[in-house]
């Protein structure tokens, strides 16, 4: 299939993740205003999120079909074999072995993830152009599950390319297991995100190493400046831990989040989708 029936086929897929935000936030909302980290978050801010989100998972369609074709055009030209994993072999294995299946689907991906995501997001908080796109995601006074969406369309899809892209040079997978583990890497991705993005008041310290946890990414969103440039990661904090950025949350810690020198970022759609822009290209033209 060419690139335009592509993006038909997956814009027309999409359409349900339209409704599946909202849906499946419906408990962390219900756990954030019984049991909220800090102020309680209001209605607008779930709002603006969920519309922004709508931007960025269109715009991110084409970015992610142009990864996918870049990735298997390259393929050919590898100096190495794509790590080849026994899938068919799993499925037949009995239940662990459907487990084991659907893990390795769902996290190696991840890991090949995690890799690029972590260093793309520490040059974002680097370089001002990249930084202007991020500074979205970030001007969230009252960080709540719906931040997890609130990315500027521009910075989706860099991100998106990349991890769609690695992922196939990595790893030897047939179009129907790169499917799946698009699939199941992206909703556990999705479920991770929304938690560990959320209001909630809990601690889970045993967990601060494993994966993101509330409390730990919101030491990445916090105003304090003792709590700057830590905890990059997305999924797995050992890139944090191995290149000296982890910082683990004190007991009872829920930092405020904002914008480091307290500007507001993107109040209306307008401003946050146009914005970021005219900051990057301002930027551009002053580096010169
Ligand atoms: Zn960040
Ligand atoms: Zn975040």
């Amino acid at each position: 299939m060419g690139f335009m029936q592509d993006l038909a086929a997956a814009a027309a897929g999409a359409i349900p993740a339209f409704f599946v935000p909202p849906i499946v936030m419906l408990p962390y909302i219900l756990a954030e205003q019984l049991r909220p980290a800090r102020e309680r978050p209001q209605w607008r801010d779930y709002a603006f999120n969920i519309v922004l989100s709508a931007f960025a998972i269109y715009l991110t369609l084409p970015a992610g079909i142009l990864a996918g074709m870049a990735s298997e055009a390259v393929r050919s030209l590898l100096p190495w074999h794509p790590i080849a994993i026994p899938f068919d072999a799993m499925a037949t294995a009995g239940l662990p072995g459907m487990v084991a299946r659907v893990a390795a689907l769902t996290f190696l991906p991840l890991l090949v993830h995690e890799l690029w995501f972590y260093w793309s997001h520490r040059l974002e908080h680097r370089i001002g152009v990249l930084w202007e796109f991020h500074k979205l995601h970030h001007s969230d006074t009252r960080m709540n599950c719906s931040t997890f969406a609130r990315d500027h369309f521009l910075q989706n899809a860099w991100r998106a390319f990349f991890s769609v892209f690695t992922v196939g040079l990595v790893f030897d997978l047939s179009a129907i297991e790169a499917g799946q583990a698009a699939i199941f890497s992206g909703l556990f991705l999705m479920f991770l995100s929304l938690f560990y993005h959320s209001a909630i008041r809990v601690e889970v310290p045993w967990l601060d190493r494993i994966v993101m946890t509330p409390q730990l990414h919101r030491i990445h969103h916090s105003v304090d400046p003792q709590d700057f440039d830590h905890n990059f990661a997305d999924v797995f904090p050992f890139m944090d831990m191995l290149f000296g950025t982890y910082r683990k949350p004190q007991p009872g810690q829920f930092a405020a989040t904002g914008l480091p020198d307290g500007e507001l970022a993107g109040r209306s759609l307008w401003q946050a989708l146009v914005q970021p822009i005219a900051g990057a290209f301002r930027r551009l033209r002053g580096a010169r």
